[in-house]
C-alpha cells in the first residue's frame, strides 16, 4: 500500500529524536529545571546580533515579493553571488556564484548531493561514528552504505580508507568539525585524503567525489579547519547554518561545488536535478538574505568552550574517559559498560540524556550534546557525580 522503506524509516525515528521527545516529556512531567537533555545538537547559544538586525532591515526595507517570494530555483543570484564571494575570500579557491546552490541546511545539501552523484548500486563512503543519517541518505540515493571505522583519536585511518575504496565508490563524506567526536581533521590528513581518492579515480576511471559536510565549520576552539576544496579537486561542500548561526529551526545552507572538479557543470546540472527530483528547490528566501549578510560568522564560541571545560573537566575527574573536542559542540564518552544503551538506560534515572554511539556507528560511546544553557550543566554535575559512584569510579 504504501512504499515499505519510507514506511519503515518513518516508523524507526532517530534515535536522536526519540531521546529528545522523551526528555520534553519528562519535563512535563518533572518540571524542565530537573531534566538534563543532552541529546540534541540544537545551538543554545542567541544567534549573532547581526542576524537579527538583518531580519529586522530586510522586513522593513525589501518589498514583499522580494522578501517572502520564490527565488531562483538554486537560490537568489545576489546571494549565490555572496556566497561565492565569501569561498574565493576566506579560503582561496575561485568559486563562481554559478556552482552554488542554496538549501534547507545541511541535511539538504546532503541528500541532494548523495543523488546528483549516485547510480544504483554506487558504494558511498564515511568514516565511523558518523552522522546517522548518511546513510538514510545515501541508500534513498540508492547508494550502498560503508562505514570504515575511524583510526587512532577518532582520526581517518588512511589504511583502512584505502582498503575500503574500491570500483564502485562514487564518494567519501568527511565531517570536521565532527559530530559525535569534536575531532578537527588537519591539512596533512586532506591533503592524504585528497591523494588516495585522486589514485583510486585514476584506477576507477571516473572521480571519487569528496564530500565534505560543513556544519560545524566555524565552531573550533583554537584548531584551524582546512578548506577540503584546497586539498582535493573533485569535492562537494555541503554547508548549513544551523550551527554557526543558531538558525537550525530555518533551514538554510548551501551546496559548492568545487569548479576545479572533473565535469564540474555536469555535477551542478545533476545538483539542480536532484533539488527538482525532491521537491528541494528555492531555499527559504528571507534566510538566504540573512546568510548572505552573515558569511563566516557564528554566536559566541566562547560559551560552548565554558562549557566544554566544564563539562570535560568534572567528568574526567569523576573518571569518565572522554575524547577532548577541538570543535563542534559534543562530548563523546567511552561507556563505563560495555553496552552504551543499558548505560544511557541507567543514566535515565539520574535525568541525564544522552546519545548511545551505537546509531553513529561505533559501540561503547555516548554523544553529549553540551550546547545548552550553562545552568543546565551545572544543575547535572550532581547526578553525574551519582552516576560515576554508581559504576565505582569514584568512592
Ligand atoms: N551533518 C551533521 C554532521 C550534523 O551534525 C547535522 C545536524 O546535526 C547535519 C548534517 C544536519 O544539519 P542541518 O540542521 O543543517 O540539516
Amino acid at each position: 500500500m504504501v512504499n515499505r522503506n519510507s514506511k519503515r524509516l518513518g516508523q524507526e525515528r532517530s534515535v536522536i529524536r526519540e531521546i529528545f521527545e522523551y526528555a520534553n516529556e519528562r519535563k512535563r512531567e518533572i518540571g524542565a529545571e530537573n531534566v538534563f537533555d543532552f541529546s540534541l545538537g540544537n545551538p543554545g547559544v542567541p544567534a549573532p546580533p547581526a542576524v537579527n538586525a538583518e531580519i529586522v532591515r530586510l522586513t522593513e526595507e525589501m518589498p514583499p515579493l522580494a522578501l517572502h517570494g520564490y527565488t531562483s530555483a538554486p537560490g537568489a543570484p545576489d546571494v549565490r553571488e555572496a556566497v561565492a564571494a565569501y569561498i574565493r575570500t576566506a579560503f582561496g579557491v575561485p568559486m563562481s556564484a554559478d556552482m552554488v546552490y542554496m538549501t534547507c541546511g545541511a541535511a539538504a545539501s546532503l541528500a541532494v548531493t548523495l543523488r546528483a552523484l549516485c547510480e544504483e548500486g554506487d558504494e558511498i563512503v564515511a568514516i565511523t561514528p558518523c552522522f546517522p543519517e548518511y546513510r538514510v541518505f545515501a541508500e534513498a540515493a540508492g547508494g550502498r552504505f560503508v562505514e570504515v571505522p575511524a583510526g587512532e583519536g577518532f582520526h581517518p585511518d588512511m589504511a583502512a580508507l584505502k582498503a575500503a575504496i574500491g570500483k564502485r565508490t562514487k564518494a567519501v563524506i568527511l565531517n570536521s568539525p565532527n559530530n559525535p567526536t569534536g575531532v578537527v581533521y588537519g591539512a596533512e590528513e586532506l591533503s592524504a585524503l585528497g591523494a588516495l581518492l585522486h589514485d583510486a579515480g585514476a584506477r576507477n576511471g571516473s572521480p571519487v567525489f569528496l564530500i565534505a559536510d560543513e556544519p560545524y565549520r566555524e565552531l573550533t576552539y583554537g584548531a584551524a579547519v582546512p578548506y577540503p576544496m584546497v586539498h582535493y579537486a573533485n569535492t562537494v561542500v555541503c554547508y548549513s547554518f544551523s550551527k554557526s548561526l543558531s538558525l537550525a529551526g530555518e533551514r538554510i545552507g548551501y551546496i559548492a561545488v568545487s569548479p576545479r572538479c572533473a565535469g564540474a557543470a555536469d555535477v551542478f546540472s545533476a545538483v539542480c536535478g536532484a533539488a527538482r527530483a525532491l521537491g528541494y528547490v528555492c531555499a527559504p528566501s528571507l534566510f538566504q538574505r540573512v546568510a548572505a549578510s552573515c558569511l563566516g560568522m557564528s554566536g559566541d564560541v566562547e560559551e560552548y568552550r565554558k562549557n566544554r571545560d566544564l563539562l570535560y573537566s568534572f567528568l574526567t575527574q569523576c573518571g569518565f574517559s572522554c575524547v577532548p573536542p577541538e570543535g563542534a559542540f559534543y562530548l563523546f564518552m567511552r561507556s563505563p559498560e560495555p553496552d552504551a544503551v543499558a548505560f544511557c538506560e541507567r543514566a535515565k534515572r539520574h535525568e541525564l540524556l544522552f546519545v548511545p554511539s551505537d546509531g553513529f556507528g561505533v559501540k561503547g560511546y555516548v554523544r553529549i550534546s553540551y550546547c545548552v544553557e550553562r545552568a543546565v550543566i551545572e544543575r547535572s554535575l550532581p547526578a553525574f557525580g551519582a552516576l560515576a559512584r554508581e559504576y565505582g569510579l569514584i568512592g
